[in-house]
């Protein structure tokens, strides 16, 4: 049997006790609230349960996510909370002057990813430049082929770069392995490519979006806290 989160406000170590299978964001916060303020596990698991449920079902912000497992000692929804607001679908905008959003968040965790926001922004500005061709000692033209890989760059990879509201997360890592790892340019020299693919691909920008995010995550990490009263 699982506690009513809207029975809590009556009872400490005596929860009641119908399930409520569609709690509101408000229930959940009260219901960790009360479950660390009185040691009540059960009810812990449960508010925990379905604020995981409902953030995967994207009901709750992701923002709001952050701010209560921090205020709560809940770190393993630190990190997907924060993916999920590094992720350029949401930009920023959207959510750091919602007034309903900002009454849970605090100023480090709003400071700390707009910083992340920015330096993945800065990350796509400099990825943009076209880096330069290495050509290979039977390269045919160095001009024609430094203007096919320019073309291609601006037209293929910086088409991509350029575009801030896609779904997918990690696109920065798609574009490497889809548009540079694999870059077909004609006009091109066949070992001019290969040479300039390899030193373009381990550029150290193609992997932010995993190592900014992990930076944000580690900054706004948490000690667990679980309720751990017996037999509640
Ligand atoms: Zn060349």
């Amino acid at each position: 049997m699982q506690p009513n989160v809207s029975g809590i406000g009556r009872c400490n170590t005596h929860l009641n006790i119908s399930y409520n299978v569609n709690p509101s964001q408000d229930d959940l916060i009260q219901g960790i609230n009360v479950a660390q303020m009185w040691n009540v596990p059960r009810l812990f698991h449960y508010s925990v349960d379905h604020l995981k449920r409902q953030f995967a079902g994207k009901k709750i912000h992701a923002a709001v996510v952050l701010a209560i497992a921090r205020k709560n000692g809940i770190p393993t929804l630190i990190k997907p909370a924060v993916e999920a607001l590094a992720n350029s679908a949401v930009p920023l905008h959207s959510w750091c002057g919602e007034g309903e959003i900002l009454c849970h968040v605090d100023i480090q965790e709003v400071s700390a990813i707009a910083r992340m926001r920015e330096r993945l922004h800065l990350v796509r500005l400099a990825l943009l430049d076209v880096p330069p061709v290495i050509h290979d000692v039977d390269c045919a033209s160095a001009g024609s082929c430094a203007k096919a890989w320019e073309l291609y760059w601006y037209m293929k990879v910086g088409r991509k770069l350029r575009r801030l509201d896609g779904e997918v997360s990690h696109q920065l890592w798609w574009i490497r392995l889809q548009d540079v790892i694999k870059a077909q340019v004609p006009g091109m020299g066949i070992g001019c490519l290969a040479q300039t693919v390899t030193t373009v691909a381990n550029n150290e920008c193609w992997f932010a979006e995993t190592r900014v995010v992990e930076g944000a995550t580690n900054y706004l990490m948490v000690t667990e806290r679980i309720p751990d009263w017996p037999g509640n």
